[in-house]
């Protein structure tokens, strides 16, 4: 009698554990919605916060559509937004990576404004130091809007293979990965196993930036490229660095084994995604959330020009700035900084 009791209780203990669970999901609102509601960044000084799977930003400014050596795709999703120091990365592979003979970027999502989990798509691009550049050069005349939208991404890989169409791979698409990698910031790549095979197979002289070049799932029409965490932002998380040596092992050989592309078994689970609330944030995303805007995108945006997006940004003091009451710095491109 007294076990069925204890037994008894416990299960009233759970079943109001489980409503409590519940009646928190039902009014918190999903982290992405509210994210991804964000049109303009944060006006606060930039810093990344969390994890690139688990945060947001502040500061953020914009890679414009057309630069001198880029053109930004998919424009209606409003990712081109990044950390300064992204930005800045981009703008000079953009850069370099035209000197060594790419024709130019065609630049995927980077993060949100202000970062966060997304409505749809990517796991990372969180925190403003994720970007997806298309392997596909650019072609030289300037796409419409229409095209930017509707082009797809074509595969590097041979249909149904997981190998590399040697029609399609060509020595400036390993030029503009070892010119990336080349970065000290830039902490990861990540391709297709098959292109990671590619380089190890044909990469001669100097291969230690293959450790850099990490396999991955997907992959195949674009590379992700990852900064890491920009000085000053203290609040967010680094990645464990890749192990050394240039990847080209036993680690290597198993995505091309059956096991990472067997179907999962068992119920879905949902993604992480589609559940974080504001809770499974950085405290401080609640203040980017509510932080003020620059006064229009443009201001915080980049062309490549040289001119350095200024803005009034609104004054507010958050506990967190470093120096709250007075004009905080602003969002500002740093052309010579690395
Ligand atoms: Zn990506």
């Amino acid at each position: 009698m007294r076990k069925r009791n204890a037994i008894g209780t416990m299960a009233a203990l759970l079943a109001g554990l489980m409503l409590a669970l519940g009646a928190a999901t039902a009014r918190d609102p999903l982290a992405k919605d509210l994210f991804g509601a964000a049109r303009l960044p944060a006006a606060m000084p930039a810093s990344s916060y969390g994890f690139y799977s688990k945060g947001c930003f502040s500061g953020g400014i914009a890679m414009a559509a057309d630069g001198p050596n880029w053109q930004g795709m998919r424009l209606s999703r409003n990712r081109h937004w990044g950390h300064p120091e992204l930005v800045e990365t981009l703008e000079r592979l953009s850069r370099e990576a035209a000197a060594d003979g790419w024709p130019g970027l065609l630049l995927g999502d980077m993060s949100q404004p202000r970062g966060g989990p997304m409505l749809s798509g990517h796991a990372s691009h969180q925190i403003g130091l994720d970007a997806d550049i298309w392997f596909m050069p650019m072609p030289s005349r300037r796409l419409t809007i229409h095209e930017r939208e509707n082009i797809s991404a074509v595969s590097l890989l041979r249909r149904d293979s997981l190998h590399v169409d040697d029609r399609k791979w060509t020595r400036a698409h390993e030029a503009v990965l070892r010119r990336a990698a080349s970065y000290r910031n830039v902490e990861r790549i990540l391709v297709h196993p098959g292109i990671k095979q590619k380089l190890c197979d044909t990469v001669t002289g100097d291969r230690s930036w293959l450790s850099k070049i990490r396999p991955f799932w997907g992959h195949d029409s674009h590379f992700h490229l990852r900064i890491g965490c920009p000085a000053g932002s203290t609040g967010c998380r680094e990645q464990a660095a890749p192990p050394r040596g240039d990847g080209c092992d036993d680690s290597l050989a198993w995505w091309f084994t059956e096991e990472p592309w067997r179907p999962a078994t068992g119920p879905e689970k949902p993604k992480a995604r589609d559940v974080m609330t504001m809770a499974s944030l950085p405290a401080e995303c609640r203040a980017v959330l509510d932080a003020p805007a620059p006064a229009s995108a443009e201001a915080v945006t980049v062309d490549g020009s040289g001119a350095i997006p200024r803005t009034v940004a609104p004054v507010s003091a958050h506990a967190y700035a470093p120096t709250p009451g007075r004009d905080i710095p602003l969002p500002s491109w740093r052309p010579e900084n690395r």
